[in-house]
């Protein structure tokens, strides 16, 4: 690309990425209102893997206070150019054991807790470090071989032993319904989702502090308000398609 052309790409980028905020906040808030909360009661995150470091910043300059990314590597290249004062991350992709010693420390919280294991690895790293890493567990909720997460039923037991673990604290849930899922299936998901959250929330366990509940994705954050989502987790409708 020529420089001029390269400025212009961007120029348009930036553009495109503030009326679409503007339209995503617009779409929370009235949905939040629907579901009886306040606009401020549903926090947009804006998920910016692929995306490079300049419309990062442009967003957080346009408001964004929250990102997330899915790959460890890809975050700490990243993570130099970003302007991140008074900016929240977190890491959302499936955590391989091996890389949690390099991610603890450089997101507030991990909402990819699927395992005791990994689980353990996050709070021995954690105390290591002297710092507590926020969790959310993340659900398989429509029990899809191909995807990460602990199941529904076995959360119940699990909550109460990660809760114990030092180093960490659980914040809540995080989950991605099954990709061809619509209409009342998809609600049926997301609500499903919302009651473990209320049921866990009502349990007192010790040492947890359940108060997210991360679900919605660009073509479904609407519907995942409805039903009670605390947390959305934006993409493509915020940067624009992503190119791999
Ligand atoms: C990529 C990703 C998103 C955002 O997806 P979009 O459809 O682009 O909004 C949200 N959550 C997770 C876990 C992701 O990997």
């Amino acid at each position: 690309m020529t420089e001029r052309s390269l400025t212009e790409y961007r120029e348009k980028r930036c553009r495109h990425i503030e009326e679409n905020l503007k339209e995503i906040r617009d779409n929370i808030a009235e949905a939040a209102i629907r579901s009886g909360r306040s606009p401020e009661a549903v926090q947009l995150m804006a998920v910016t893997k692929t995306v490079e470091p300049f419309f990062i910043n442009h967003a957080i300059r346009c408001g964004i206070d929250l990102i997330g990314e899915n790959r460890v590597q890809e975050f700490l290249g990243k993570k130099p150019e970003l302007e991140l004062d008074g900016v929240d991350c977190h890491l959302i992709g499936h955590l391989q054991t091996n890389k949690v010693k390099q991610i603890v420390g450089e997101v507030s919280t991990i909402q990819s807790v699927d395992s005791l294991k990994v689980a353990k690895e996050i709070s021995k790293q954690s105390v290591n470090r002297d710092l507590v890493t926020k969790v959310l567990l993340e659900v398989n909720v429509g029990e899809e071989e191909s995807k990460s997460g602990m199941t529904y039923e076995a959360v119940p037991e699990l909550l109460p032993e990660i809760a114990e673990l030092p180093g960490l604290s659980v914040e809540g849930f995080m989950a991605i319904p099954p990709l061809w899922a619509e209409g009342a299936e998809l609600r049926g998901y997301f609500s499903k989702m919302n009651q473990l959250y209320v049921d866990m929330k009502a349990q007192n366990i010790d040492n947890i502090n359940v108060n997210i509940l991360s679900m919605g994705m660009s073509a479904d954050y609407v519907q995942a308000i409805l039903e009670g989502a605390t947390l959305v987790r934006v993409g493509s409708s915020l940067f624009g398609a992503r190119v791999y």
